[in-house]
């Protein structure tokens, strides 16, 4: 799976779909990819980032938002 990029992000505005992110406070912990490796996954830093899905609601991005303890996750779009 890819993961998501700038154009498919202005992509998923237009469209009025959100989407998460990610900043840059990400710790690693693989707390949102234990808990959505559909949404999330490590890069080669060991920092979370999001992979390219049609939509994200019913993909636990609330439960990872709840649980990453830097609160580097929000909805955007
Ligand atoms: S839960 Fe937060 S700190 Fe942990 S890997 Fe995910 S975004 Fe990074």
């Amino acid at each position: 799976m890819s993961l998501l990029t700038d154009e498919q992000r202005n992509k998923l505005q237009k469209a009025w779909i959100r989407y998460p992110d990610v900043n840059e406070t990400c710790i690693g912990c693989s707390a949102c990819t234990a808990i959505s490796d559909d949404v999330f996954e490590l890069d080669d830093e060991g920092l979370s980032v999001v992979k390219t899905c049609s939509s994200y609601e019913d993909m636990d991005v609330d439960d990872a938002i709840a649980a990453c303890p830097v609160d580097a996750i929000s909805w955007k779009g």
